[in-house]
């Protein structure tokens, strides 16, 4: 039925304007659910950074969310979500569901992940474009989210499997401080000439 998406880079508000939708819920008799990727290892709960928390159920694949019928749902960090899972938004809405789905739109690359893609090729009825403090210049004007390796940005491929130990970190940047694969080319060019 209806479509809501809150897009933007690490640290933009995108859970807790997520969590803001559905805390009144909870004093309702609206069945709505939220979820979040069983990928996520280190939150039991969505959590804002402004300390507000609200329980998700962990799920492996967004099907899983076709088995109860729910007026509203809600999907955190839909990033880490399979493209393919979009099929299962569609039947939501085909059900007259109403879904608010928040994530990272774009990757180390600065590319748009695949799912982002696909939920916004379904055209939603709003999308929230959050922004961050740049973690460099400190502007509020970061739209990416750089990845490090062991404090270098991460320009050559993301392995499949993330490992939780810290040697991965992520900054919100600008643009003009983000750091692309396509950026680093032109800094090789730059010094060959
Ligand atoms: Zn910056």
């Amino acid at each position: 039925m209806e479509l809501k998406l809150i897009l933007g880079p690490m640290k933009s508000g995108k859970s807790f304007e997520l969590i803001n939708f559905f805390a009144p819920l909870r004093y309702t008799n609206t069945p709505f659910g939220l979820f979040q990727s069983a990928r996520n290892v280190r939150d039991a709960s969505i959590q804002s950074r402004n300390g507000v928390n609200l329980d998700a159920i962990k799920i492996h694949s967004l099907r899983d969310i076709l088995q109860k019928d729910y007026t509203v749902v809600g999907i955190d960090e839909v990033h880490m979500f399979p493209e393919s899972d979009v099929e299962v938004v569609v039947e939501l809405l085909r059900r007259g569901t109403k879904v608010v789905i928040s994530g990272l739109d774009t990757d180390y690359r600065g590319k748009l992940f695949e799912v982002v893609t696909k939920l916004l090729e379904l055209g939603p009825n709003e999308v929230h474009y959050k922004r961050a403090a740049c973690e460099n210049c400190k502007k509020f004007d970061a739209i990416y989210t750089q990845v490090y390796r062991e404090a270098v940005p991460l320009t050559d491929g993301m392995p499949s499997v993330i490992p939780e130990d810290g040697t991965f970190t992520y900054k919100p940047m600008c643009r003009d401080c983000f750091v692309s694969p396509t950026s680093q080319l032109v800094l090789k060019l730059a010094n060959i000439n």
